[in-house]
């Protein structure tokens, strides 16, 4: 019987993770949640899960929590709050897996706790490892703890790698990664279009039911540049070894070229409960809930070149690792400001590439090698991409 904390319980990971856990009841014991605000979906959670902690970072939800849970048939749960509960539930000494699936970089303190403590890391927060990626494969590696992708191209990739392989090594056999993409929902909008675009329809991903902040990424194709450079660390891979191709039905999850010329893809129905079975159960396999994939059905796989006029945010990716040190987490940091703020109806869909390039152009590319580096460098990329939004539009 192993514990699990999941990190971002409440949210589209979290919850396909549960869903995966209640089929397996006899492997898997819950330790803890954690969400920051909503915390109807939690109560409903604690109710079929029975974990022994919660975390709601928001504290005066906390209290609300804990009002809800008084003279209830969960009023055991301990209830905590504040961000560094975070990191207290990630490395309690009964949990042996983390699943890290908070959005943003506020999932980088506890997934990296979890790093240096050695848990078995289910990792779907990519932001945490562009942000960080020497740092937080070095606890990684210093700490014994096995990382296991969670992001369906890079679980597909894991699994395509030979026998034996971990999270960080180099494999020398394997020459390049196909980075699988769907295009999201204006693969084929008329370019001139794309200017109007409201939050609505960036969220309206086609294949792939996401939290918000991902399925605008989707959409602008900064979630393949952010997966992009997730691949570099986690498969110690240049960028030059990283195709992204674009497949818009989703079936293959990423490939992996190797020196022979063989080609492993990894297949199934585009439902995220694949890969966190798959990590779940690993090294062995177990059901996921998902259904059968119908080849029958998917009748045809499409594949094309991304085009790099219609996505500069996958440019400004393959930019930001070729330059490196900090560079990766000022694109990360301009991201998420400006995904907020398009979300928010503030700046435009076509703005988001022009607030991150300009953020970038203002940084050196100096080494990351602290966290109080990283975490400073995040906060000042925040404020100059909000003085960049302020120029815009005054
Ligand atoms: P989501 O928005 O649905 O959920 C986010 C979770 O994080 C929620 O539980 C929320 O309470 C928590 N959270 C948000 N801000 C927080 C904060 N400041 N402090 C603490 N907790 C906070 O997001 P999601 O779609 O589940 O994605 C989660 C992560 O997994 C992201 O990094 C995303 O890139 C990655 N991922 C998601 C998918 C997917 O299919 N949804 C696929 C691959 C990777
Ligand atoms: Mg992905």
């Amino acid at each position: 019987m192993k514990g699990i904390c999941i990190l971002g319980a409440t949210g589209s990971i979290g919850v396909s993770t549960l869903d995966v856990i209640a089929r397996h009841t006899d492997l898997y014991n819950v330790v803890a949640l954690t969400a920051n605000n909503n915390i109807d979906l939690l109560y409903e959670q604690c109710l079929e899960h029975r974990p022994e902690f919660v975390v709601v970072v928001d504290e005066k939800k906390a209290l609300a929590f804990t009002e809800k849970l008084k003279n209830s048939p969960v009023s055991d749960i301990k209830v905590l709050s504040g961000a560094d509960s975070l990191e207290y539930v990630a490395t309690l000494d009964n949990v042996d897996s983390v699943m890290a699936a908070i959005v943003g970089a506020a999932g980088l303190l506890p997934s990296l706790a979890a790093a240096k403590a050695g848990k078995i890391i289910l990792l779907a927060n990519k932001e945490a490892l562009v942000m960080s990626g020497d740092i937080f494969m070095q606890a990684v590696a210093e700490s014994g703890a096995q990382l296991l992708p969670i992001d369906s191209e890079h679980n597909a990739i894991f699994q395509c790698m030979p026998a034996g392989y971990k999270s960080g090594m180099h494999a020398k056999q394997a020459r390049r990664i196909l980075l699988t993409a769907s295009g999201g929902p204006f693969r084929e909008m008329p370019l001139d279009q794309l200017v109007n675009v409201t939050p609505d329809q960036a969220v309206a991903h086609p294949n792939w039911d996401m939290g918000r902040k991902i399925s605008v990424d989707s959409a602008t194709m900064m979630n393949k540049g952010l997966e992009m450079i997730e691949a570099c660390i986690l498969f110690a891979m240049t960028p030059d070894q990283i195709q992204v191709v674009i497949h818009p039905q989703s079936i293959i999850h990423s490939m992996v070229d190797y020196v022979d010329g063989t080609v492993l893809a990894q297949m199934g129905n585009p439902d995220m409960r694949v890969p966190i079975a798959y990590s779940m159960a690993w090294p062995e396999r177990f059901d996921s809930g998902v259904e059968p994939l119908n080849i029958f059905d998917v009748r045809r796989m499409d594949f094309e070149e991304p085009n790099l006029e219609r996505f500069p945010c996958l440019r400004l990716a393959y930019e930001a690792i070729k330059k490196g040190g900090i560079i990766p987490t000022i694109l990360n940091a301009a991201n998420e400001i400006a995904v907020e703020a398009f979300l928010n109806e503030r700046v435009r869909f076509t703005d988001i590439p022009v607030i991150i390039e300009r953020c970038m152009e203002r940084f050196e590319a100096k080494p990351a090698n602290t966290l109080d580096i990283i975490l400073g460098v995040d906060q000042q990329a925040r404020l100059v991409s909000e003085q960049i939004i302020n120029e815009l539009y005054h």
